[in-house]
């Protein structure tokens, strides 16, 4: 296959990166090592800075969005030789974990794996993505193009904060390369993901004594069974449509007719045209006791990612990318949501997935392969050329 005079030399960028695997292994364990739950802005804005420094290092300048809760979203911005429109790599550095999980969730290195809290989803991500950078300039001195990376903190908690600067950057963005774990062992890039609403039901019923009066009250409770048994049949799995009550709260006493009850639901829907739908289908339900008002709060937060043809397209690059490295590379969808919706359905070219291969995400099992971190590097490097 021809490469391009832009192009580096596959081989070259591999074997660099090859090269730089027990740098990456040290990267990931510094990264891991400095904790970071959503929830705790001082823990997150320590990596934050550590980021910047690591980043600045190969030849970006960073930048950070200030936050006054959540940990400061982290941009860098590397400067191009022509003046394409940049490539966007989005990643996240908050995990799930609280603070303190190291001492029962240790880094450690074993049977080829990293393991240690925020190793998978997605430290070994951001990893990939730094040293991709830093072996491109090795290379060539200065990246073809110019490459817009953004670090945001609350990924885990819906991204609100981060959202507006997201969809700006993307906006700008020739395609944007999503830094979240890859799917299975087999490291498959995402080229779907389902999206995402969270509602909250509320019922009001009428109280009463249980054994005295119970003639007088309207259980929240029961109102509330009915319409979680209702709802749930919302879900259509052909339509890649499902309903799911997770979390129900009610009443205070066993001998009280219930005057409060509520459940979260969660709503996945995988077509963006089903978001108008279904939420119009939750908006309508109404009491089955008339003695009960019902309350629907919340809405579709992730519309889904489409593979639209713009997504194909660069799955298409990135599997002729793999190839000039004997890779073939495989694509899946999933029903789980990452800001990767977000600048998918704003129309930009965005493919999902390019992180870690491992398991065990948001669980104690968590680990990436090492040995699969030097060629999923030299992806993201040949990516920010061809994208
Ligand atoms: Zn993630």
């Amino acid at each position: 296959m021809a490469i391009k005079p832009t192009e580096t030399e596959p081989a070259a960028l591999l074997k660099c990166l090859q090269q730089r695997r027990p740098a990456m292994v040290e990267t990931l364990r510094q990264m891991v090592e400095l904790e970071s739950p959503s929830d705790d802005k001082p823990a997150v804005d320590r990596l934050g800075e550590f980021l910047a420094e690591q980043f600045a290092t190969a030849g970006g300048q960073p930048k950070f969005h200030r936050q006054s809760e959540r940990g400061n979203h982290l941009q860098v911005d590397f400067p191009g030789v022509n003046s394409q429109r940049p490539v966007m790599l989005l990643g996240h550095f908050d995990t799930v974990w609280a603070l303190g999980t190291l001492s029962k969730m240790p880094w450690r290195v074993a049977q080829g794996r990293a393991w240690g809290p925020g190793s998978y989803d997605m430290k070994s991500g951001i990893t990939l993505m730094l040293h991709a950078l830093t072996a491109l300039r090795e290379l060539r001195g200065r990246l073809a193009r110019p490459v817009t990376v953004l670090l945001n903190t609350d990924e885990e908690v819906g991204s609100h904060t981060s959202r507006p600067t997201i969809e700006k950057l993307a906006r700008e963005s020739a395609a944007v390369l999503i830094m979240e774990p890859s799917a299975g062992l087999k490291g498959a890039v995402k080229t779907a993901r389902k999206g995402v609403g969270e509602y909250c039901l509320k019922v009001t019923g009428v109280p009463a004594h249980a054994g005295i009066s119970p003639q007088e009250g309207a259980s929240a409770i029961r109102e509330l069974a009915h319409q979680i048994v209702n709802i749930s049949e919302f879900t259509d799995l052909k339509r890649g449509i499902s309903v799911n009550a997770g979390v129900i709260e009610g009443g205070t006493r066993s001998n009280v007719v219930a005057a409060e009850a509520s459940a979260l639901i969660d709503v996945r829907i995988a077509r963006v045209r089903d978001a108008a739908y279904i939420d119009k289908k939750l908006h309508a339900v109404r009491p089955v006791n008339r003695k009960c008002r019902l309350q629907l709060t919340g809405a579709i937060n992730r519309l889904p990612m489409e593979r639209t043809e713009g997504v194909a397209a660069l799955y298409g690059k990135a599997c002729e990318a793999a190839a000039r490295i004997h890779w073939k590379l495989e694509e899946a969808s999933t029903g789980g949501a990452s800001d990767g919706n977000f600048t998918a359905a704003l129309g930009v070219p965005t493919l999902d997935g390019l992180g870690g291969v491992g398991e065990g995400a948001h669980a104690f099992n968590e680990s990436v392969i090492i040995e699969e971190l030097p060629r999923r590097a030299a992806l993201i490097a040949m990516l920010i050329e061809a994208a």
